[in-house]
């Protein structure tokens, strides 16, 4: 309805009106399950609830330096207060990481697919997104990334586990590549789905940061925590990086009821409601995997909470025909036309009918 309406003779950048905006997954029809936005199905935490029933000061702004919590996220990395950075949502500091690091011609490289943020992140500042294709399995390509590096790239996005096809990258893997950056490039290695790996060799941010001034971590509480509608994630790097990120941030972002209830997902209470969950959902994506493979589908390694279809060999036919059948049943999950499609671990419920509605997807071709 608003594209039919006349646009107003105001002066928009032609470069942003060609780029489509970045859309969440609707809301289910019922019966079926919201499988498209890797959501964690489970309430709140008891002690997230203790909070959010706590009338808090919402009259007020947030205390803006926000201590206790980057104070406990700094404790769990052993780093200093300033080396922790927080943001309404980890995609903030995406943003404000490419802003700080890119100009207008400059290049922010990444592995595709992946998050579909990341190609739009430098649209504001002129930055330029380079995309590099994942290799047959799913995973980075990091040869062919190290390669991709011009004297233009600023700033290198690694997922890990890479949304959307589940894959870690490996430890070993990450230092070689990182032995092909140069020094002055910035790299972010995007650990939203951190929670969930449970692959020992897999790179992980607190054990590699150290040896890394250019690298930076990012993690969140929208996943594994359950936070995804309070905005709250945050980043662990070198402070001067972080401050550059403070800089191209849009002020007063993070709320107080985000910080609370973050600092409620971090206390001792917490941690074993929190781990229980982890395991649950861990275990129901052993289950999709398995029931998915016995269907004659590759489905690459997940180590997110979402399993990946991919199109093509190994795969289905059509992801947007598979992701029209999941929808004809209520079900949604996000599809990647030409690529694949990515249904989120979620509702025990929601197993079988995944299974099923594949099942009969697969029969039907
Ligand atoms: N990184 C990755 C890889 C993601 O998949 C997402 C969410 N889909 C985000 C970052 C952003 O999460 P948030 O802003 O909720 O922290």
């Amino acid at each position: 309805a608003a594209s039919a309406a006349p646009r107003p003779p105001v002066r928009l950048r032609a470069d942003v009106l060609a780029v489509p905006p970045y859309r969440q997954g609707a809301a289910p029809t019922r019966p079926g399950f919201k499988l498209s936005s890797n959501e964690n199905p489970f309430p709140p935490l008891q002690a997230v609830v203790d909070v959010l029933s706590d009338p808090a000061a919402v009259n007020r702004y947030a205390a803006a330096a926000m201590p206790e919590l980057r104070a406990a996220l700094a404790a769990e990395f052993g780093v200093s207060l300033d080396g922790v950075h927080l943001a309404a949502g980890s995609v903030a500091i995406l943003f404000q990481l490419v802003a700080a690091a890119a100009a207008p011609g400059d290049e922010v490289l990444h592995a595709w697919p992946s998050f579909e943020a990341y190609p739009s992140l430098g649209l504001s500042s002129g930055a330029v997104s380079v995309p590099v294709p994942l290799t047959a399995d799913a995973e980075h390509d990091l040869d062919a990334m190290a390669d991709a590096i011009t004297e233009r790239t600023r700033i290198v996005l690694l997922c890990t586990p890479n949304n959307p096809t589940g894959p870690t990258i490996r430890r070993a893997d990450f230092e070689r590549f990182m032995q092909r950056v140069p020094a002055d490039t910035l790299v972010v290695l995007d650990e939203a789905y951190r929670e969930f790996v449970t692959d020992p060799e897999a790179v992980r941010g607190e054990e590699v940061l150290a040896n890394h001034p250019n690298l930076v971590v990012l993690r969140t509480f929208s996943k594994a925590y359950g936070l995804a509608g309070l905005r709250i994630g945050y980043a662990v790097g070198a402070p001067a990086i972080l401050a550059a990120a403070q800089v191209t941030a849009i002020p007063l972002s993070v709320t107080g009821v985000a910080e609370a209830a973050a600092l409620a997902s971090l206390q001792p209470s917490a941690r074993a409601e929190l781990a229980a969950r982890i395991e649950v959902l861990v275990a129901r994506r052993a289950e999709l995997v398995a029931g998915l493979r016995e269907l004659g589908l590759a489905i690459p390694e997940a180590q997110g909470n979402f399993v990946w279809i991919p199109e093509g060999p190994g795969g289905v036919e059509s992801a947007a025909a598979l992701a029209a059948a999941f929808a004809a049943e209520g079900t949604l999950v996000r599809p990647f036309p030409g690529a694949g499609v990515r249904i989120t671990v979620a509702e025990a419920e929601s197993l079988p009918v995944v299974i099923g509605i594949v099942r009969e997807f697969l029969a039907a071709g």
